[in-house]
């Protein structure tokens, strides 16, 4: 990482930085090194609706904009995501621990950015002549300020999935990042500014739950909130919004995502991708397949198999392009995972890892929040572990010899983000895509496999709405009807 002075720490409003009014900041520790890393700007109530009021002001003359010209901004922010792909990978791995080695977050922004500098076209309405005497139709306008808040696994993701459609739809926005990983937003900010969009179009907010999330939720002025995160503060969210002006809000929220392995499946593919679904950014992903139930007669081959593939990870420094296993994004996390891991040998057989310690780091890297590879096997469905997001690199592995038992087990739970099936026989493949009580199907294949233009969300306690190319600008406009009356 180069100089310290030169990560951008402060608050973007209003087109201009700016450090916190009250002069508050807080630090951003190394999960590997535990150093301070950055001291970041924590934004007060008064930055706060600042940053709001510069996003009223700045939605009329950017709502009057035709879709091409406020594409035009977003494909220099597109470009310039693209070309900055080392200073932004290096910002997360120092900040959260997500290895250089795994990072695509800032190409996947770009092509979103790129992809809702076209679509703007796409906020279209309906006409009626159904209705004798009267030629109807459906206005599609925008809220105008636009709230959004983001967790800090994959930043840079959610940034542009929230962000890129907001804006395209002619809305005007306050982003607020994660305390944990406030560093790639303030740099995204950083190309906002020399993209040259008009000031007060994207203000970027570093601070914790309290105080700026929580203002943004409550805020009159913000007509609607995307929020991605855990479903303890979505819920927080949704009664703020209720308590204030019923802003509209979409909750992209945890998992427990259950991935079924039948006999007949393609046991090499179940495992790899399995193992991958579990272990990328160190189990700290919303759909990870943290259950795993496996047909009981392939069970030994498959946990053989998942152990020797699990177990071979290379754990070190995040900034070594060697690593692809990094540590927990901080302490906080690690406790998480340890209280968990506690749990799950109290509950079910430890087949790999468990330990607090992870051997063979490099010094570099020998402070580092790491968790080890963790396999739980035969864990009773209603333990702990089985039942709660753990947000690490930790599976349950268990068996099953009915798909009715299979099938019950798996949608056991308040979570529906992402399910999976491994099978060749098309028919039960097609009854379980059915039947699974999931945001996201897959089928042979499993997280963290989307599509781009397929919805995403989750049914059940996951959340609320749904986010994709094709599916998010509607997340962000309003429906007017006019009637007009024809004199015959
Ligand atoms: P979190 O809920 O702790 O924090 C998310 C964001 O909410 C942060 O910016 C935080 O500052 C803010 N926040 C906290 N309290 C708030 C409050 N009272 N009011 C307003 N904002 C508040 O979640 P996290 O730990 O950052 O992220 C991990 C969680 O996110 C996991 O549960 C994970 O499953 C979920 N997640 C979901 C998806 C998805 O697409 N469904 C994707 C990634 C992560």
């Amino acid at each position: 990482m180069g100089s310290m002075e030169k990560i951008e720490t402060r608050l973007f409003i209003n087109g201009k930085f700016v450090e916190s009014s009250d002069g508050k900041t807080f630090p951003i520790r190394s999960p590997t090194t535990r150093e301070v890393i950055a001291e970041v700007s924590e934004a007060s109530e008064k930055d706060t609706d600042a940053a709001v009021a510069a996003a009223k002001a700045a939605f009329p003359a950017w709502s009057a904009l035709s879709p091409d010209e406020r594409g035009a901004y977003m494909k220099k922010l597109a470009a310039l995501l693209n070309q900055n792909y080392k200073e932004l990978s290096q910002l997360e791995a120092v900040s959260m621990g997500r290895p250089v080695s795994t990072y695509f977050d800032n190409y996947a922004a770009a092509s979103t950015f790129e992809h809702y500098a076209e679509a703007g076209y796409e906020a279209q309405g309906i006409s009626s002549l159904n209705t004798p005497g009267f030629v109807n139709m459906t206005f599609k306008q925008p809220y105008g300020v636009v709230a959004a808040i983001i967790p800090w696994n994959l930043p840079l993701v959610f940034f542009g999935n929230k962000v890129a459609p907001a804006i395209a739809a002619g809305n005007t926005v306050v982003l607020k990042s994660s305390e944990k990983a406030p560093l790639t937003s303030a740099k995204v900010a950083a190309l906002i500014e020399q993209a040259g969009f008009p000031p007060g179009v994207i203000n970027v907010l570093s601070g914790h739950g309290q105080t700026s999330g929580a203002i943004l939720s409550s805020h009159m002025d913000v007509r609607a909130l995307s929020f991605t995160g855990s479903c303890r503060t979505g819920r927080i969210i949704q009664a703020a919004a209720a308590k204030s002006n019923l802003k509209n809000v979409i909750l992209e929220l945890g998992g427990k995502s259950p991935a079924i392995i039948f006999e007949d499946s393609n046991l090499e593919n179940a495992v790899v991708e399995t193992q991958s679904s579990i272990q990328f950014n160190s189990g700290q992903v919303c759909m990870a397949n943290s259950r795993i139930y496996v047909q009981d007669t392939i069970a030994d081959k498959f946990v053989e198999l998942f152990k020797s593939k699990f177990a071979a990870i290379s754990a070190g420094d995040p900034l070594d392009p060697a690593t692809n296993h990094g540590p927990q994004a901080d302490s906080a996390q690690w406790d998480t995972v340890q209280k968990y891991l506690a749990e799950g040998k109290k509950a079910g057989d430890v087949a790999l890892g468990g330990k607090t310690e992870v051997s063979g780091l490099s010094e570099a890297a020998s402070k580092g929040y790491f968790v080890e590879p963790t396999i739980f096997l035969s864990t009773p469905e209603d333990a702990v572990v089985m039942k709660e997001e753990i947000f690490g690199p930790v599976v349950n592995i268990n068996t099953f010899k009915t798909e009715e038992e299979v099938i019950a087990k798996a949608n056991d739970s308040e979570f529906g983000l992402y399910a999976a099936v491994y099978t060749k026989d098309i028919n039960r493949a097609m009854r379980f895509a059915k039947v699974l009580e999931a945001g996201t199907v897959g089928v042979n294949c499993t997280s963290p496999t989307v599509a781009k233009d397929m919805p995403f969300g989750g049914f059940k306690s996951s959340g609320t709405g749904r986010e994709g190319l094709g599916h998010s600008l509607n997340n962000f406009l309003e429906t007017k009807t006019v009637l007009i009356k024809i004199n015959s």
